[in-house]
């Protein structure tokens, strides 16, 4: 499948790793957009949040434990933000499930 996540999750593509096991990676966002900006994604193939299921939606909450714990080792005390962009109108350019960690500065709401 011709999707850049599956290839980074296979090694295929490099990436900075901040976290992996047989489930999921989470690596360091190319373009940070905050001081923490970490990406943690399912190795299974998921395009987007609308393809959740009962049947693939224990990653999820793996990965909300995972991206917990990966505030806690970038000192994010003060608070982060996860954010899952679905679709096109939800400003999502990867389609392959994936959750940014933001932190290290304070965030804006509404995010535009
Ligand atoms: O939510 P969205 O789909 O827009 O997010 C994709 C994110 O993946 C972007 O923040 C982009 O910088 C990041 N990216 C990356 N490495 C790639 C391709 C995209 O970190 N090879």
């Amino acid at each position: 499948m011709d999707c850049v996540f599956c290839k980074i999750a296979a090694g295929e593509i490099p990436c900075k790793k901040v976290y992996e096991d047989d489930r999921i990676l989470a690596f360091c966002d190319l373009e940070p957009q905050a001081p923490v900006h970490i990406l943690l994604i399912p190795k299974e193939h998921i395009a987007s949040a609308a393809e959740i299921t009962p049947e693939n939606s224990a990653v999820v909450a793996h990965i909300y434990e995972v991206a917990a714990q990966l505030a806690k080792e970038n000192k994010l005390e003060g608070g982060f933000r996860i954010v899952c962009n679905a679709g096109a109108d939800g400003g999502q350019s990867v389609p392959h499930l994936h959750f940014h960690l933001l932190g290290g500065r304070s965030m804006k709401w509404p995010p535009g």
